[in-house]
């Protein structure tokens, strides 16, 4: 928490961002050193609907300045390896990231999930048949997502991504969806 927190304080993309996000004067009146896009109280609340499952969730999975355990179970259920049924912790930082996007970007809509969680077994059929799959995919550890939204094109929801330099961004043009993890900064 304070090492990511000293990180978006010296980040002035994110701070661009925030300030774009809630526009204007009323932002520069706001907008205190030291915090994430979302206050460090906030409640922090992500809507899905998973477009393998057709399941949907909405949750605020941190509150009173904590994250809530069983409401991050209940993510983690929602993003298990939906071919095998394989459930994996979900990084909390990839939650965070989700939710700065919806806040970046203004999404009335819910995530809708492509891909979450994958099983060694799954990311090993899924690489014979694309090689657009990692050997090493984030996505085995829980720490990736592959999502698009409704009202935000996946194109601006890459731009909003990359600006938060918070992991990487992978752009899907043809299936239209976003890959965002928890690694290094990087994009492609
Ligand atoms: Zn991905």
């Amino acid at each position: 928490m304070v090492s990511r927190r000293a990180h978006v304080e010296t980040n002035p993309a994110a701070r661009r961002l925030f300030l774009r996000g809630l526009g204007g004067a009323l932002a520069a009146a706001v907008v205190a050193p030291g915090r994430l896009l979302a206050g460090p109280r906030e409640e922090r609340l992500l809507s899905f609907v998973h477009t393998h499952t057709h399941e949907r969730l909405t949750v605020p999975y941190f509150a009173d300045g904590a994250y809530l355990p069983e409401e991050l179970a209940r993510l983690d259920t929602f993003l298990r390896d939906h071919r095998t049924g394989d459930e994996h912790p979900i990084d909390r930082a990839l939650f965070d990231i989700l939710n700065d996007l919806r806040l970046a970007t203004g999404t009335r809509s819910p995530f809708q999930v492509i891909s979450g969680y994958r099983s060694p077994r799954t990311n090993s059929m899924l690489r014979e048949g694309s090689r657009g799959v990692a050997q090493g995919s984030l996505h085995l550890q829980g720490r990736a997502i592959d999502v698009r939204l409704d009202d935000v094109g996946s194109a601006a929801l890459r731009d909003a991504a990359v600006e938060l330099r918070r992991g990487g961004v992978g752009y899907y043009r043809g299936p239209d969806f976003v890959h965002v993890d928890t690694g290094r900064v990087r994009r492609w």
